[in-house]
């Protein structure tokens, strides 16, 4: 069998491990004679699963007492609204700070509900940079929004900033993939399915304080508290999403927990970034140096024509997903947690190889 070299944005490459024992485990779990999907969200051997999952993301992150695990569904796009609707009335303010596509999609969900402050300082500049500092301090603010990392931009916060207004982020495409510093947030969201896991499943993690100031007029199913006062099985959550997120999460911690993780990921973002340094004329960068993810690597090439001839040569090589997306155009390499090093340094090895012949 070949494993593809995939460079998905999203969803993404999950580990062979992962994937070899779910397949062994799909038919019977544990002498139940049942798959995960097949057995009820009620069941003892499922809450098993969905309690090792949280203990597991709580024990990698450091998520302290005093905040909530939820598993959600509706990916990050429903906390777009899931966010406003809980925390910001009519009259209230929230400051959302634009670093891409998705900041621009939640600020556009959260002024249904309340008044924005919009920093659009990386807007303005083409979404290259990150701002060095954001005016998150207003007492009036009822909270401020972060994209910690701009999945179609491949930008990064690389130092997360500290407000005294809560902190929220929308950490869909880096959770997992460096340490964070929870206690700096109110509440921190992530869909699974760019680093810890399939599609289906949404983590946010919220302190008890900031939760406590929730509103009250808000749809049952689309409050964090009822997911917080039923441990997220108030209805039917995604069970088998949530099993394959806890296969992904105990890998992380067989394979050097988040210190392997960090280890890894600098590498693989480390060798492609090295040709584009290496050949600056040739693969044009889209973020400032000192703004740059880890996890989305983008660059363009000088002419349309070499772009094209360099994503056919990579499809014939079998690399997987490096197109860009398609409002921006160019190449992005995707380097999650799953993507194996030899992977990025094989694709690091084809630029070097194209640059030769064609630089
Ligand atoms: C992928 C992504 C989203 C969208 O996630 P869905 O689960 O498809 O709603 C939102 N924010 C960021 C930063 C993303 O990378």
């Amino acid at each position: 069998m070949k494993r593809a070299d995939n460079f998905n944005a999203g969803p993404a490459a999950l580990p062979l491990p992962v994937l070899e024992r779910i397949q062994d485990e799909l038919p019977n779990y544990g002498g139940t004679g049942m798959s995960v999907m097949e057995f009820s969200h009620r069941s003892a051997e499922y809450e098993a699963i969905h309690n090792d999952a949280q203990t597991r993301l709580r024990r990698l992150l450091g998520i302290p007492d005093g905040y909530q695990v939820l598993f959600l569904q509706g990916g990050a796009s429903l906390q777009f609204a899931m966010l406003p609707m809980n925390f910001l009335k009519p009259g209230e303010k929230a400051l959302y700070v634009l670093t891409g596509s998705w900041s621009q999609k939640a600020a556009d969900e959260a002024g249904r509900y309340g008044e924005l402050l919009i920093d659009d300082w990386a807007k303005q500049g083409g979404y290259r940079d990150i701002p060095a500092s954001i005016a998150g301090d207003d007492p009036s603010l009822r909270y401020v929004h972060i994209t910690s990392n701009n999945t179609i931009y491949g930008t990064q916060w690389r130092a997360l900033p500290k407000t005294t207004a809560p902190l929220v982020a929308d950490m869909s495409s880096d959770i997992l993939s460096r340490p964070v510093q929870v206690e700096d947030f109110a509440l921190i969201y992530a869909g699974a399915q760019k680093n810890i896991g399939p599609s289906g499943v949404t983590v946010v993690i919220v302190r008890d304080d900031f939760l406590e100031t929730a509103n009250s007029d808000v749809p049952t199913v689309l409050k964090y508290s009822t997911h917080a006062q039923a441990n997220s099985l108030y209805n039917t959550p995604p069970t088998f999403a949530i099993y394959v997120m806890a296969c992904v999460l105990q890998w992380v911690e067989e394979t050097g927990g988040l210190a392997g993780i960090v280890e890894r990921n600098q590498k693989k973002a480390a060798a492609v970034y090295d040709v584009i340094d290496t050949h600056p004329n040739l693969y044009l960068g889209h973020a400032e140096k000192r703004a740059r993810s880890e996890m989305n690597v983008t660059f363009r090439l000088p002419s349309d024509e070499l772009t094209k001839s360099f994503l056919a040569e990579a499809t014939e090589r079998g690399f997987v997903g490096v197109k860009g997306y398609r409002t921006v155009g160019g190449v992005r390499v995707s380097l999650y947690n799953a993507v194996p090093v030899e992977a990025a340094l094989r694709f690091a090895e084809f630029m070097q190889d194209f640059a030769r012949r064609n630089g």
